[in-house]
């Protein structure tokens, strides 16, 4: 199984999986065109005629920034589009021509054949409700963990034993409360149902931090209250701590595609 994030950020997130023949997209978060254009880079072109081209299409939560272009992109790549029952009369579903409504926090079976299957975790943010991925293919896994206002015990026990990790770092809580954002999305992006801080998710990937995890990308970093390199202490403050310095770090970019990692 492979991962390529195609774009991680409070611009638009998504994250293609590749098992198999399979072809499995997390969020889609940007414009159609964007998508489209992104997923090229990644080498998934527009289809030509009814061969679908992306097989499923999960999305996390309601919000524009993961949801915006997912019936758009689910329809024109003919792939089953899976949200939870409360997104699937957003108007970014809408579009969708197949779709199929995921139990929050149950197991799905992608592809009997592959035996590939994606289980969903309920997690606390302000959009209801918003779920991780466990996707899972031949033994291997990889997670996908954004927009989680606080760390929790029992979603990382739910999720662990992952290959590859994607983490949300959203924020450095200094920098957020000391910066130029207005008091109440302060309070919203700092509250227990908003993002995660380098300090929260550093406590998430403690809990969530198996022998098998090899690759873990930090995820939908704020441009205005974070940097990498602070972002990237914390992890590795944390695999340090852990003696798991061999833990390949990566940061997700809004702006680019990213590697086509082996889980
Ligand atoms: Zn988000
Ligand atoms: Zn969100």
């Amino acid at each position: 199984m492979h991962l390529q994030v195609l774009s991680s950020g409070s611009g638009g997130n998504s994250a293609l999986i590749r098992a198999g023949r399979a072809r499995v997209l997390v969020d889609a978060g940007l414009t159609l065109a964007e998508m489209e254009a992104r997923l090229s880079v990644a080498g998934v072109p527009p289809p030509v005629g009814e061969r679908p081209t992306l097989d499923h299409v999960l999305v996390t939560h309601g919000h524009l920034d993961h949801a915006r272009s997912a019936g758009a992109i689910a329809r024109k790549h003919r792939a089953l589009l899976h949200g939870s029952e409360a997104m699937l009369s957003t108007p970014s579903f809408r579009r969708a021509k197949r779709l199929s409504t995921l139990r929050v926090g149950a197991e799905c079976v992608l592809d009997e054949e592959l035996g590939l299957r994606a289980r969903n975790v309920p997690i606390p943010h302000d959009a209801h409700p918003t779920i991780a991925f466990r996707i899972e293919h031949e033994g291997r896994v990889a997670v996908v963990l954004t927009d989680m206002g606080r760390p929790d015990e029992f979603v990382a026990r739910e999720l662990r034993g992952a290959h590859l990790l994607v983490l949300e770092f959203n924020h450095d809580r200094t920098m957020l409360l000391e910066g130029s954002y207005p008091a109440q999305l302060k309070r919203r992006v700092a509250g227990d149902a908003g993002h995660l801080s380098n300090d929260q998710a550093a406590q998430m990937l403690r809990w969530l931090a198996g022998d098998e995890l090899h690759t873990l990308v930090l995820a939908h970093l704020s441009q205005h209250n974070n940097t990498p390199e602070l972002a990237l202490a914390a992890a590795h403050s944390v695999l340090a701590e852990l003696g798991r310095s061999d833990v390949r770090v990566l940061v997700a970019s809004q702006h680019e595609v990213g590697e086509n990692l082996t889980v």
